[in-house]
C-alpha cells in the first residue's frame, strides 16, 4: 500500500521538533525502520511527519562516572562499532549484536526503538534490565522517567504526543560485574521469541548480590523478574542455584501465545535462556 499523504518538516533543534509535534496530529521520524512500515500499512496516518535527521546533539555516546548515555539518534551501528562499550557496558554491546540485519542496524535508533516499545526488542530489554533512566522533553519541559515506568504495554509507553526521548542513561557498570545475554530467534536478526539479560555482582563472600534478570518476548513489555533475582541473591552461583533461579523465572513470566510460539514453549524457553545467561555470567 502507498502511504497516506502527510506534510513533512525537518527541524534542527529539540525545541522546534517538540513545537511541531504539539501543533497537530504529528509523528517523529528517526530511523524509519518501524514507522515507515506502519505508515505503509496505513496503521497510522499522521498529518505531519517531523523528521529528526537534522536535530542537533542527539547522536552522541557519552561514557562518564554516571554510566553510558546514549543520545536518541544513536544507531545500532554506532553502538556495535564503539569499542569503548565493550568494557563500559558489555551487556549492551552483546545485546545489540542481535538486533535485526545489517541494513536495519545502519538506520534504526535507540530513541525509535524505545518509543516503539516492541516487547521483544533488545534495547527496551536492556533499558528495563539495567534500571535505565530516559530523558524526555515536551512542551511542559524535561522529565526523567525510569524504564520500569516508561513501558506500559505492547507498543505502549508513557510518552505524550508532543514529547521526544532525547537520551537514555544506563547506570555505571563495575568492571567486576558478571553478566550474560541470551536470546532465541528462528533466524539470526529476526525478533527474538524470548531473550534474557542478566547480571549480578559478587559480595565479600563471593555470593551473588544486586542480581538483575530481565526478559524480552515473554510479556507485554520488557521487565525484570523479581522472584528469580531473589532466588539468586545471597547464594553461591552454583549450577543448583542457577537452576533454581531459572525455574523461578519460568514461573514468573506470563508469555503470550501467538503465531510464532505458544505460551508454554516461551515459558520453557525463558528457563533455558536464564540458565544459559547465568552460566555464562558465572564463567
Ligand atoms: C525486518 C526488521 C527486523 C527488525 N528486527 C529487530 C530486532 O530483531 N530487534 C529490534 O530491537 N528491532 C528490530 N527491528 C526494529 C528496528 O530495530 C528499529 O530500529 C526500531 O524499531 C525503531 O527505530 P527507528 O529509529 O527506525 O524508529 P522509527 O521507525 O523512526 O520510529 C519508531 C517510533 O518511534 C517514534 N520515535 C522515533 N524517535 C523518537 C524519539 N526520539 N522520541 C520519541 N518518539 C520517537 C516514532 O514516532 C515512531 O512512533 C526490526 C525492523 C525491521 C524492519
Amino acid at each position: 500500500m502507498k502511504l497516506a499523504p502527510f506534510r513533512y518538516a525537518a527541524p534542527t533543534s529539540v525545541a522546534e521538533a517538540v513545537a511541531l509535534l504539539g501543533s497537530c496530529d504529528a509523528k517523529a521520524l528517526s530511523g524509519g525502520q518501524s514507522l515507515m512500515p506502519i505508515l505503509a500499512f496505513r496503521l497510522s496516518a499522521p498529518e505531519l511527519i517531523v523528521d529528526l535527521k537534522h536535530v542537533r546533539g542527539l547522536d552522541r555516546i557519552t561514557i562518564d562516572e554516571r554510566g553510558v548515555i546514549l543520545g536518541a539518534k544513536v544507531r545500532w551501528h554506532d553502538i556495535e562499532t564503539d569499542a569503548r562499550l565493550l568494557s563500559a557496558h558489555p551487556l549492551l554491546a552483546e545485546a545489540i549484536k542481535h538486533v535485526a540485519h545489517y541494513q536495519i542496524r545502519n538506520r534504526g535508533t535507540v530513541g525509535g526503538s524505545l518509543a516503539h516499545a516492541d516487547p521483544a526488542a533488545e534495547m527496551p530489554g536492556i533499558a528495563a534490565s539495567c534500571d535505565a533512566i530516559l530523558t524526555i522533553v515536551g512542551s511542559k519541559g524535561e522529565r526523567k522517567v525510569a524504564a520500569a515506568d516508561f513501558f506500559e504495554g505492547a507498543l505502549q509507553t508513557c510518552l505524550e504526543a508532543d514529547e521526544l526521548i532525547t537520551e537514555i542513561l544506563l547506570p555505571f557498570w563495575p568492571q567486576a560485574r558478571r553478566w550474560g545475554f541470551q536470546e532465541f530467534a528462528r533466524r539470526r536478526g529476526d525478533f527474538a521469541l524470548a531473550g534474557v539479560a542478566a547480571y549480578y555482582d559478587l559480595d565479600a563472600q563471593g555470593h551473588a548480590s544486586n542480581t538483575h534478570i530481565g526478559v524480552i518476548g515473554a510479556s507485554d513489555r520488557p521487565r525484570r523478574l523479581a522472584t528469580a533475582e531473589s532466588a539468586l541473591n545471597g547464594m553461591a552461583v552454583t549450577p543448583g542455584a542457577i537452576a533454581a533461579a531459572a525455574a523461578a523465572a519460568s514461573a514468573e513470566v506470563d508469555p503470550p501465545s501467538d503465531i510464532h510460539a505458544p505460551a508454554d514453549y516461551r515459558r520453557a524457553l525463558v528457563a533455558t535462556l536464564v540458565e544459559r545467561a547465568l552460566t555464562h555470567a558465572a564463567r
